[in-house]
Parts: C-alpha cells; sequence; structure tokens
C-alpha cells in the first residue's frame, strides 16, 4: 500500500472507532495560545482548572495577560505544575500577541520563551488554521510501533514533514488527525500498549507488521 493511502486508512480506522474529536476546546483564539502552554507536561484536566481561573479573573487575554503580575499568575495556574515557568511563558506570549495581531510565523513563534515545535505548531494549527502537522509523544509512539516508513525516526521535524508530505495539506484533516493519535495514545496506544481491541490492531489486516506487537495494516 502506498503511504498516502496507509495513512488514509490508519485515519479512517481511528475516525470510525472514536469519531469526532472536536479540537481544540476553546471560546477564543488566544485561549488555545494560552492552553497550548499550559498543557506543556500536564494533563488536559489541569489546563481546564488554570483556564477557568484565568476567565474567572478575566485574564484570559493578550492585554490583560500582558500587564498580569505573576503574582497574580502563580495561584491561577499552578495546577499545571511548572507554573512559575509557565507564567513567564504566558506573560511573553501574551505580550507578542498584542503587538502582532496577524498569524504568526513559525520562525516567530519558536523564538518565544518556552516555544518548542509542539507548542508553535499546536499555535499554528489550531488558533490560527495553518496546515501545520502536529507531533506529540503520542505520534511519536505510534510512529516508533505502527509499520509506517518513518519508524525508525524520532526526530520531531522529520516525523511532521513525512505526514504533511504524505497527506493534502487540509487543516480539518490536520486537527482531527492529530486529535484522534492522541485519543489513541490515552486508551490503547498508551508507555504500555493495550493492543486488545485498539482500532489499528493487527487482526483486522492482511499485512503482517515488522517489530510493532500487533498493528499493521
Ligand atoms: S495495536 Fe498496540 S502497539 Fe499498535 S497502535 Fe494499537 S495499542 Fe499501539
Amino acid at each position: 500500500m502506498r503511504t498516502p493511502a496507509l495513512l488514509k486508512k490508519l485515519y479512517s480506522s481511528l475516525y470510525t472507532r472514536f469519531g469526532e474529536q472536536h479540537w481544540w476546546p476553546a471560546e477564543t483564539k488566544f485561549e488555545v495560545i494560552a492552553g497550548a502552554i499550559l498543557t506543556q507536561q500536564t494533563s488536559w484536566k489541569n489546563v481546564e482548572k488554570a483556564i477557568e481561573n484565568l476567565k474567572k479573573k478575566n485574564l484570559l487575554s493578550a492585554k490583560a495577560l500582558a500587564t498580569a503580575s505573576p503574582s497574580t499568575l502563580h495561584p491561577l495556574i499552578r495546577c499545571t505544575g511548572f507554573y512559575k515557568q509557565k507564567t513567564k511563558r504566558l506573560i511573553d506570549v501574551a505580550k507578542f500577541f498584542q503587538k502582532n495581531n496577524s498569524t504568526p510565523t513559525r520562525e516567530q513563534l519558536l523564538e518565544l520563551n518556552g516555544v518548542g515545535f509542539e507548542t508553535a505548531d499546536s499555535i499554528l494549527l489550531y488558533a490560527f488554521n495553518q496546515p501545520v502537522f502536529v507531533v506529540d509523544v503520542y505520534t511519536k509512539r505510534l510512529v516508533e510501533r505502527f509499520p509506517l516508513p518513518v519508524r525508525e525516526e524520532n526526530d520531531y521535524e522529520t516525523i511532521r514533514f513525512f505526514f504533511q508530505s504524505n497527506l493534502s495539506p487540509d487543516v480539518k484533516l490536520f486537527k482531527e488527525f492529530h486529535a484522534l493519535i492522541v485519543e489513541l495514545g490515552k486508551n490503547f496506544c498508551k508507555a504500555k500498549p493495550s493492543c486488545a481491541g485498539c482500532p489499528l490492531e493487527r487482526k483486522w489486516y492482511v499485512f503482517s507488521c515488522v517489530g510493532a506487537p500487533t498493528c499493521g495494516f
């Protein structure tokens, strides 16, 4: 099977099982941006609490956060961990977006304090509808286990380029695909995989896989 067809089949297997994921759950563009910082190294449940706290204090905008004091923000986002670092990152990002209304470039985002590839790409895809494929720990895990022609790679940019060059640049597809991979990672493809019943389990497909526990087409 050619790689684009393989990825399409992978996507439709996940979509059929998990359905639409409705990502990113946010009311404003800036809420997505703040969420992308807050979600670093924590669960989404903790991010929801912090977002709620910021909303209650009317602090969830670039204008409000850019001038907020760290001591005000610390207790509001403490639940997300690394709260001192994240406070600084939120303020820096807010200052940037207060000055810049247009879609940022990837390079501009990567220059910001604490913004790496995954955060920058999440902001571009989910806040600014740019066709950039987000690679996270769940994507890397899937790539490592599922027989895709990029499985030896663990490098962010190589994996991102693999998805982008084998899929049409469809923002809706990229948003949904990433969210579905996260769902797969949370439910089945965990650090210790629970392959029984996984939508990618090999018993459904004709090809054998190379090295992966049980998945493949
Ligand atoms: S079959 Fe197992 S290793 Fe393969 S994607 Fe599913 S959970 Fe992960």
